[in-house]
């Protein structure tokens, strides 16, 4: 017989029902971290038998070359309490497969989806007790992989620790949607042609903060990201893709730049590209520009503007700043079509309505 490639070990220190529930009773984003968590190394080229065990701290040597040359990738995913009592996770294999594509850009090796399947499975059955139940929360999964190996030489390492853990998720927006402030970013780029922009590393993050701190500065709650080339194109707001509302001839249509290899991929934005169309919108993938965006705000053809990824779903931009304008987005206002698409999503997620493209995983 083959051992199992997850050693299960249960924490001695799980949380009462009651230290629990005081915990998930006041929930905000990626503070409270659940009993249990996932590690699997990797050495001798080959992924080793892994554990579910306590959450808790990792030990690592200061020679790991993650803490030198960075070699690290994470990805964010979120399950759901279901109607029926059970839990269900959203488009876990998309995930599974980005983490991998993330890894091949930073020259680590790929995890097999189905490990990664497992782990995430494993966990949230060990956890369930974790998983908030109202419209609006969840609990999400952080995966990541960092290299360990103790060399100071610069190379890829030979040796990797994936970990999975996760963290229950209150509504992103206790107050209710509430449409963000962004600049637009002249001084600073997240991401240049060639460069790591379609990977989920960290050190994409680390460097779009000095820019995240100039956008506060400004008055802003989020930084724009444009084309490190020209400068003209629009990316990305902060760590979230970003579409945009069209009223023309009766028709309403909703476009997200397209991805040039410097935009991260989003899962959903592909899957509201899908919902879109589901709810009679067309839908396209094209570049837009920083006046095209003005120009189309000044004729009343563009209407909604807003943001979206895992974490808080879809954000509304109700104010854009860069040097020398500034574009007000429907009044400040959330908007219809970003709202249905909003509620469409969620609908899908929590399992209040058919999920038609299969998109959603039970555990
Ligand atoms: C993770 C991420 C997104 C959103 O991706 P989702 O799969 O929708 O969560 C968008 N932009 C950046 C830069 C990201 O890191």
């Amino acid at each position: 017989m083959t051992a199992p490639r997850l050693r299960i070990t249960s924490s001695t220190a799980i949380l009462s029902d009651a230290v629990r529930a005081a915990q998930m009773s006041t929930l905000s984003f990626g503070r409270t971290f659940t009993d249990h968590m996932v590690t699997i190394p990797y050495r001798d080229g080959a992924w080793q038998q892994g554990e579910v065990k306590a959450y808790g701290p990792l030990s690592l040597d200061p020679a790991a070359s993650v803490l030198h040359y960075g070699q690290a990738i994470f990805e964010g995913f979120k399950a759901f309490a279901q109607p029926d009592g059970g839990v269900k996770t959203f488009r876990p294999e998309a995930n599974a497969e980005r983490f991998n594509r993330s890894a091949r850009r930073l020259a680590m090796p790929d995890l097999p989806p189905d490990l990664f399947m497992e782990a995430a499975d494993a966990l949230i059955k060990l956890d369930q007790a974790w998983v908030p139940k109202n419209i609006g929360e969840s609990l999400y999964l952080r995966p990541l992989m960092i290299a360990t190996d103790p060399f100071l030489g610069v190379r890829p390492s030979h040796e990797y620790l994936f970990v999975l853990f996760a963290s229950p998720a209150g509504a992103y927006f206790p107050q209710g949607v509430k449409p963000v402030t962004v600049w637009i970013s002249e001084d600073y780029v997240r991401a240049a042609p060639g460069g790591t922009g379609e990977a989920k590393c960290a050190g994409n993050y680390a460097a779009s903060l000095v820019a995240q701190a100039q956008a506060q500065e400004k008055g802003c709650d989020q930084v724009v990201w444009l084309d490190a080339v020209e400068r003209r194109y629009i990316e990305e707001m902060g760590g979230m893709n970003l579409f945009f509302v069209y009223q023309e001839d009766g028709k309403t249509v909703v476009v997200t730049p397209e991805l040039t290899g410097t935009l991260l991929p989003g899962i959903t934005r592909r899957s509201l590209l899908d919902l879109a169309r589901d709810l009679g919108y067309e839908a396209s993938e094209r570049k837009l520009t920083v006046q095209q965006w003005r120009d189309d705000i000044a004729s009343g053809r563009m209407t909604e503007v807003f943001a979206c990824g895992t974490a808080a779903v879809i954000t509304p931009v109700g104010v854009a700043k860069a040097n020398g304008f500034e574009l007000s987005i429907n009044n400040g206002q959330n908007g219809p079509v970003t709202m249905a698409l909003r509620d469409a999503l969620l609908a899908i997620q929590h399992g209040t309505t058919a999920d038609r493209h299969n998109w959603m995983h039970a555990i």
